[in-house]
C-alpha cells in the first residue's frame, strides 16, 4: 500500500463520521457504494482462499519433506494459533466489549443473505455438501476450506505429475493478491461509505456517543490480546530456544517495525529471513520454516476473527453457547492460517467466521475504520510469531540431532 494511502483514509474516516453525524439521509441514500465495495471483497474472496489454502500446504514441497521440521513447524503454528485464539475468546467473554453497542451498526448495511440462520445441523451439512461449485454459489466457505486442505494433501500425495496444479494454484494466487491490492485502493470510498452509514443510523438513533465508547473499548481488550500473544512467545524464546531475549528482541525489532509499516508479514518476509540469520538459525531451518509460517502462522490475524466475531454476537445480543465458541475457535483459526499477509489479508477472511455464527458480512464495515492502525499491530504479532517459530524449530532440531 502506498504511503499517501494513509492519510487519503484518515481523510475518508474524518468525512465519514461527520458525513455520517451531519447528513445522515444522504449518507444513508449512498449507502450501496460501501455494499460495492464489500461486494468486491466478497468476489475475490472464495478463489483466494482456495488457491491461498492449497498454496500454503504444497508449499511443503512433497510428503518426504513433511519430516521432523516440518511437524515441528505445523506443531508450532497449531500451539501458537490456537493460544491466540484462546487468549481473544477469555478476554472477550470476560469483558463484554459488544455489550451496549447499538446493533444498527451492523444491521445498517446487512442483506437478506447475510442474515440466514444457520442451525448446527444445517451447518454440519453445509460442511460435507454434495455438490462444492453450488456451496461455493452460495457462498459457504467452510466446505471451500476442507476440499482445499484435502485436495492440497492429495496434490503433495500424487508427486511429480502434480506439479503444473500446483504450480498454477500458487500463480493464480499470486494474480487474486494483485487484485486485493488494487482494490485496497478504493478503501477510503467504501470506509468512507460504509463509515457514513453506520455513523448516521446511530445518530439518527442518538446513539453514536455509545457506540464510539464500545469501540475503543474492543479495541483495547484486542490490544491487550496481541500483547499478551507476543509475552508467553517472548518466555518460549529463553525456555525452549535459549535465546537472550533482548538480543533477540533486539534483532527483531527491525523486522517488527518493518511489519509496522508496511502491514504486510510477506512484504517483511526479507527482514525476518536476515534477523533469523542473525540469530544463527540454521539457513536450512530459516528457509523452510519462514515462507511457511508467514503463510500460515498469522496468530494475531486468527485472534482478530475470533474477537470480532464475538463482538459482533454480543452487540447483536447473541448468545453463543460453549459448542458455538468451539466452532467460532475452529473457523478462526482456519480463517487466520487462510488468510495471505498483505494488508488487510485478515479481513477478507474474516467472512468465513462470521458466515459461521451468522453475523451479516457488513458488519465488517464497523471495524473498516480501525482496521488499518489494528493491522500494522497483528502484523507485528504474526512476524515476531514467525521468528519464534523458527528458533523453537531450529533448537528443536539441534536437539534431535545431538540425540541421534
Ligand atoms: N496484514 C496481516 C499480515 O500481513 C494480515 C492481516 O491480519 O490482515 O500479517
Amino acid at each position: 500500500m502506498k504511503n499517501y494511502m494513509f492519510p487519503l483514509i484518515l481523510l475518508s474516516i474524518a468525512l465519514g463520521i461527520l458525513g455520517g453525524v451531519f447528513f445522515p439521509h444522504e449518507m444513508l441514500a449512498m449507502s450501496w457504494v460501501g455494499q460495492l465495495f464489500i461486494n468486491l471483497l466478497k468476489l475475490i474472496v472464495l478463489p483466494l482462499i482456495f488457491c491461498a489454502m492449497v498454496s500454503a500446504i504444497t508449499s511443503i514441497g512433497g510428503m518426504h519433506r513433511l519430516g521432523s521440521i516440518g511437524v515441528y513447524t505445523l506443531g508450532y503454528v497449531l500451539v501458537s494459533v490456537s493460544i491466540a485464539v484462546t487468549i481473544g475468546l477469555c478476554l472477550l467473554n470476560m469483558f463484554k466489549p459488544g455489550v451496549g453497542i447499538a446493533p444498527s451498526l451492523i444491521m445498517a448495511n446487512a442483506s437478506p443473505l447475510d442474515l440466514k440462520p444457520m442451525p448446527f445441523s444445517a451447518y454440519m451439512l453445509e460442511l460435507f455438501p454434495p455438490n462444492i461449485v453450488a456451496a461455493a454459489a452460495r457462498y459457504e466457505i467452510m466446505p471451500i476450506v476442507f476440499f482445499s486442505i484435502v485436495f492440497a494433501i492429495s496434490c503433495l500425495s500424487v508427486g511429480k505429475t502434480a506439479n503444473p496444479v500446483i504450480d498454477f494454484f500458487a500463480g493464480l494466487r499470486d494474480v487474486l493478491i494483485r487484485m486485493i491490492i488494487w482494490l485496497m485502493f478504493l478503501t477510503p470510498i467504501g470506509l468512507f461509505s460504509l463509515l457514513g452509514t453506520a455513523v448516521a443510523e446511530a445518530s439518527i438513533r442518538h446513539l453514536l456517543m455509545q457506540s464510539l465508547r464500545g469501540m475503543f473499548f474492543f479495541i483495547l481488550i484486542f490490544l491487550l490480546g496481541l500483547v499478551l500473544q507476543i509475552l508467553w512467545q517472548a518466555l518460549v524464546v529463553v525456555v525452549v530456544a535459549k535465546k537472550n531475549l533482548k538480543a533477540f528482541t533486539s534483532a527483531a525489532s527491525n523486522a517488527l517495525i518493518t511489519a509496522f509499516a508496511t502491514s504486510s508479514s510477506m512484504a517483511t518476509l526479507p527482514i525476518t529471513m536476515l534477523v533469523a540469520k542473525e540469530q544463527e538459525v540454521s539457513e536450512e531451518v530459516a528457509r523452510f520454516v519462514l515462507p511457511l509460517a508467514t503463510t500460515i502462522n498469522l496468530a494475531g490475524t486468527s485472534m482478530y476473527e475470533a474477537v470480532s466475531a464475538l463482538f459482533f454476537c454480543q452487540i447483536l445480543g447473541l448468545h453463543l453457547s460453549l459448542l458455538a465458541q468451539v466452532g467460532v475457535f475452529i473457523t478462526a483459526i482456519l480463517a487466520g492460517m487462510g488468510a495471505t499477509g498483505i494488508p488487510e489479508g485478515g479481513l477478507v477472511t474474516m467472512v468465513m467466521v462470521l458466515r459461521n455464527v451468522s453475523v451479516p458480512i457488513s458488519a465488517i464495515g464497523l471495524l473498516l475504520p480501525f482496521d488499518r492502525i489494528l493491522d500494522r499491530f497483528r502484523t507485528m504479532t504474526n512476524v515476531w510469531g514467525d521468528l519464534v517459530c523458527a528458533a523453537t524449530v531450529d533448537r528443536l532440531q539441534r536437539l534431535k540431532s545431538d540425540i541421534v
